[in-house]
């Protein structure tokens, strides 16, 4: 492993131009599931516009115990945290992810695509008023707008849509990377960003199981990511 550890970080550190992709395996260590955990009547019930709108104490419970109290009570990983130094020192250049527990931007990373927005991203489902603060959610009980109406996340009234800003801004990053590194992620999504990854672009993996990106990357660094990450 301190092999693979090593050539990482001569990756990294060759770099002009890194992209990170993540996916749920970076916020397992922080309580949130990924699909194979999901207790699924919950995730159902969170995901539910329907709920949302007929039974906000029912939705809210949901949501908070499949993903807001991991994020405002545990919070950040170390991978994500790690991240967000690498970030500060110019060592990346932006993170692609399809997390919805804006849990990158919390640990500090400042560019970060959310491609299927997140918990930060929310409107009233009444007027449309957009409340773009995570923040909002961590009050014990479901947001309500000015106007009575309740406020949802992008996931829930976009259905698990794409965030078109984001996703436009994932295509801009892949095309310029030299060196795309990608984190416990299946590939969902890779479909709208996939196809302007820029050939020349070494893509490295870390993953404890196997992927899509398997026969793409150079390196392929089999653990949980914040193994690596401690000793980054
Ligand atoms: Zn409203």
């Amino acid at each position: 492993m301190n092999s693979q550890i090593e050539e990482l970080k001569s990756f990294i550190n060759n770099s002009n131009y890194t992209i990170v992709i993540t996916g749920a395996g970076v916020s397992v260590s922080s309580g949130i599931g990924d699909v194979e955990h999901w207790h699924l009547p919950t995730v159902l019930q969170m995901s539910s516009e329907i709920i949302l709108k007929t039974m906000p104490k029912r939705y809210y419970k949901a949501a908070w115990n499949s993903f807001l109290e991991p994020i405002f009570n545990n919070g950040a990983t170390v991978t994500h945290r790690k991240l967000a130094e690498l970030e500060n020192e110019g060592k990346i250049q932006g993170i692609i992810t399809t997390n919805i527990d804006h849990l990158h931007s919390i640990a500090g990373s400042k560019n970060v695509a959310e491609i299927q927005g997140s918990f930060a991203v929310n409107k009233c489902l009444k007027c449309g008023k957009q409340y773009n603060d995570i923040n909002i959610w961590n009050k014990g009980k479901t947001p309500r707008c000015e106007c009575g109406g309740v406020i949802g996340a992008f996931p829930i009234y976009a259905h698990v849509g794409q965030l078109r800003t984001e996703a436009e801004k994932a295509r801009r990053w892949v095309e310029l990377a030299e060196l795309i590194i990608i984190i416990g992620a299946n590939g969902s999504y890779y479909w709208s960003y996939g196809n302007h990854i820029n050939k020349n672009a070494k893509i490295v993996q870390i993953n404890p199981k196997k992927t899509y990106f398997d026969s793409k990357s150079i390196l392929n660094i089999r653990k949980k990511s914040d193994e690596i990450f401690r000793l980054l």
